[in-house]
């Protein structure tokens, strides 16, 4: 498979941040938000056979522990990553696999907790989100929502509230869009909403979902890739 990086930091979103965590980041994503932090995946990366990760994943986390699967679009290398999320699982790791919901999730193996982007209009990619992906989750699974804009907040919460999401994952995370250019500050300054003014509209309006920071870009330079 084509690999961008692996390395071990802090996992800075989802209800496991601040957690311990190997990331698998693997190269090529389909999509092209506006937002995106990760455009350095888009291209290169070198070529890993299943074996070779596995043994990086148990060189910096050999006691088990926390995998992230991430990219990019991981499940564009479905062929390749199902094989070895499946491989994490059967060594005893907790393995999380960060998708953009835009690819078919319906063969990811039952073990991996499944965190899922649906993408709101101020992304740029909008209506990418595969509705038959809702069938797919379970309740250890986790939806999460990139936010810009008072729209994109809207359009979280009608979408929360029309599918019954808090009914069928663990947690429904709302987070607030970093600027992709971010650098120097470690505080909320970078974020393209505000998470005061999210934080109070989710209050008013008793939305069954969490708001999410990444927690990563607070501790670090924003601008740190590998961490
Ligand atoms: S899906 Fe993820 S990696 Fe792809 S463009 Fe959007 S934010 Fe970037």
């Amino acid at each position: 498979m084509q690999i961008t990086e692996i390395y071990k930091s802090l996992q800075g979103e989802s209800t496991y941040a601040g957690l311990p965590c190997v990331f698998v980041r693997l190269t090529g994503c389909n999509l092209r938000c506006t937002w995106c932090d990760s455009e350095y995946t888009f291209q290169g990366g070198r070529r890993m056979a299943l074996e070779d990760v596995m043994q990086e994943v148990q060189r910096l986390s050999p006691r088990g522990g926390l995998v992230e699967i991430t990219g990019g679009e991981p499940m564009l290398q479905e062929r390749e990553v199902v094989p070895l999320m499946q491989q994490l699982i059967d060594h005893g790791y907790t393995v999380l696999l960060e998708t953009s919901g835009e690819r078919p999730l319906a063969h990811v193996p039952a073990g991996v907790i499944k965190i899922v982007d649906v993408k709101c209009p101020d992304s740029g990619e909008a209506d990418t989100f595969c509705l038959e992906n809702l069938e797919a989750l379970n309740p250890r699974d986790e939806i999460k929502f990139v936010l810009s804009s008072r729209a994109d907040y809207d359009f979280a919460r009608a979408f929360t509230h029309r599918h019954g999401l808090a009914g069928r994952v663990n947690a429904v995370l709302f987070s607030p869009a970093f600027r992709k250019d971010a650098t120097g500050a470690r505080d909320s300054s970078h974020c393209l909403l505000d998470p005061q003014q999210l934080a109070e509209w989710m209050i008013a309006d008793n939305v069954p979902a969490r708001l999410g920071l990444q927690l990563h870009k607070f501790i670090w330079d924003p601008a740190l890739k590998g961490v």
